[in-house]
């Protein structure tokens, strides 16, 4: 099955997405490859991370999303002063997120929220509930609470997984946060191999939620179950939802144009800068590293779309896929390739 076109054209932000550090506290079983705690540490440069924002923000002429993500971004120790620098240079509706699995004490998120206030800008933490790591819900829900009272929650993603029930937390958290801050999220997508044997099995979590609950019933639970995605098929058009699309593995583009590069660029832990997400784990140079700063204006004023090497599309879904007739090697994907040892060598 072909889709003649998939996806969404216009998109309001370039997306800069940043991964301070692979590095995460928790070991979950369905994140295989996010998290990779080997990998050294680098102090991002601020400057060259401002300059990208504003090459980005002028060449594309699009307002800027900056998503911090991990590994868990809170463990980079100069988190703060990133943001801090970072919101200087944005003014709505650029925004920044942040995504956490608010492992940190509601002091640490006091005192971080505290240093970000004399600021106009939007910026969100979106926090990661993993129950299978022992996290006290009333603990959690206490700094989601904070959170909301500073105006600074975004999206509570429960994670739906083949060990431990999530839906008595979510009721709970959707009764004490409210539901527009809750979502449930299945899992499949926290493990980038290939390889199923790999991923603890994690790759029948999207089964294992489908065997459970029909889609009608899941929709109200969170954008993952609604069906916003649009394509076109033959003389059909309609839309599909990203639970259906990973449920019948069709989430796969190999071949397609695909124009996230026009939408996003992600900015690795070492620096390296890459156009698709998959990039971070294949045996393919960077596009350029983020100390290139000289490299910038070209590349922002001259993107490319990507012909798609890779067999799964993972986070990026809802980028337009455009089918045409060509022959494209398939690029492997494995989280060796995000290690220091491989960079480095
Ligand atoms: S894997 Fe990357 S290049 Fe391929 S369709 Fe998805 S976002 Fe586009």
């Amino acid at each position: 099955m072909k889709y003649e076109k998939f996806g969404v054209v216009d998109h309001e932000h370039f997306t800069i997405e940043l991964r301070p550090t692979t590095k995460c506290n928790y070991n979950c079983y369905y994140c295989t490859d996010l998290h990779i705690n080997s990998n050294p540490v680098y102090d991002i440069n601020q400057d060259a991370i401002v300059e990208l924002v504003k090459s980005a923000k002028y060449n594309t002429k699009k307002p800027i999303h900056i998503y911090i993500c991990g590994g868990e971004p809170t463990l980079y120790s100069k988190l703060e002063s990133l943001v801090i620098c970072l919101s200087q240079e944005l003014t709505t509706p650029d925004y920044i997120t942040i995504q956490t699995n608010l492992s940190k004490p509601l002091k640490w998120l006091k005192k971080f929220t505290h240093a970000l206030k004399n600021n106009n800008l939007k910026i969100k933490l979106n926090c990661s509930y993993h129950n299978t790591q022992e996290t006290n819900i009333l603990g959690y829900i206490g700094k989601c609470l904070f959170l909301k009272s500073v105006s600074m929650l975004g999206v509570v993603s429960l994670a739906f997984n083949q060990r431990k029930d999530v839906v008595t937390d979510y009721e709970k958290m959707v009764e004490m946060i409210g539901e527009a801050y809750c979502e449930i999220v299945p899992l499949i997508n926290a493990s980038v191999d290939q390889d199923p044997k790999k991923g603890n099995n994690s790759d029948h979590d999207i089964d294992h939620i489908n065997n459970l609950f029909k889609e009608s019933e899941l929709e109200p639970t969170g954008h993952f179950f609604r069906r916003t995605l649009p394509y076109t098929l033959g003389n059909v058009e309609d839309t599909v939802s990203r639970n259906e699309m990973w449920l019948t593995r069709r989430n796969n583009f190999m071949g397609y144009k695909c124009d996230v590069s026009k939408n996003k660029l992600y900015v690795d832990w070492d620096g390296n800068c890459y156009s698709c997400f998959n990039y971070q784990f294949a045996e393919k140079p960077p596009l350029f590293h983020i100390s290139m700063t000289d490299k910038f204006d070209n590349y922002f004023s001259n993107i490319n779309c990507i012909d798609c090497p890779f067999k799964t599309c993972f986070f990026d879904l809802e980028y337009l896929k455009t089918y045409q007739d060509k022959e494209i090697d398939m690029l492997p994907i494995d989280r060796k390739f995000n290690t220091n040892e491989h960079r480095s060598a």
